[in-house]
């Protein structure tokens, strides 16, 4: 019988080849791609296996379920909050969490900011960027970027490490591929704006059915849910 953990390292090594090969075809290192096992279909004691499997970064996008989850197998990963954060629960993710995928406004950023700097922390954090223009989604809208990331810069808990975005649901990966792009040419353009606590150097991009066209256009953080979690 195969144990929950020696199924996490079959899938592991099978998307390890897969990554591989999309950084062979793109002439990138495989070093610099990071899997963010998204743990929201499962309960904490797979989390434990799943990091016992030897993956290093968790991602949850709720509060009440990644918190549990964080007290009970905290120190065994580094921990990414990726979905949707309200204001008043910032204080439950800042020290427990080390990234915030979902930066998309003002007062986030201000909440974040105070609780870091109570703690005596510089969170890292991801802008979210809404690239597909999907009404549906969260994330900045394209031309209120500038002006954010310059209120960002002078916050000085905070650092803006990366652009992150979630693309279209769609049958055939290659239709994302636009998206994937634009958010590259989005942290190219912050990149040179060198202002103070941007250094932009992470992509956070492509989830279980479009990874590898995400690694094919610059993505350092994957994150994968039900290609890698699911039984
Ligand atoms: C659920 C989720 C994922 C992972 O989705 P899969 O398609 O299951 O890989 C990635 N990012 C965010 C923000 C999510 O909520």
């Amino acid at each position: 019988m195969t144990t929950y953990q020696e199924m996490i390292q079959s899938k592991l090594t099978d998307l390890n080849q897969k990554i591989e090969a999309a950084c062979a075809r793109s002439g990138r290192d495989p070093q610099e791609v990071k899997i963010v096992a998204v743990t929201k279909y499962v309960d904490a004691d797979a989390v434990g296996q799943i990091l016992d499997a030897g993956v290093t970064h968790i991602g949850e996008n709720r509060v009440q379920d990644g918190v549990p989850k964080y007290e009970a197998h905290g120190d065994k990963g580094v921990w990414h909050f990726i979905g949707h954060l309200q204001t008043n629960k910032v204080k439950d993710v800042v020290g427990r969490f080390t990234y915030i995928h979902s930066l998309d406004r003002l007062s986030l950023a201000e909440a974040i900011n105070k609780r870091a700097e109570a703690l005596d922390i510089i969170v890292p954090c991801f802008l979210q960027i809404n690239i597909s223009g999907e009404e549906t989604k969260f994330g900045l809208d394209p031309n209120d970027i500038l002006a954010f990331v310059e209120a960002c810069s002078n916050m000085k808990h905070i650092r803006i490490a990366g652009c992150m975005t979630m693309a279209p649901v769609v049958d055939d990966p290659e239709e994302a591929r636009p998206v994937f792009r634009g958010l590259r040419e989005w942290q190219k353009r912050l990149q040179a704006l060198n202002l103070p606590n941007v250094t932009v150097e992470e992509l956070s991009m492509g989830m279980s059915g479009d990874f590898e066209v995400a690694i094919e256009e610059g993505a350092t953080f994957i994150r994968l849910g039900s290609i890698l979690v699911k039984p």
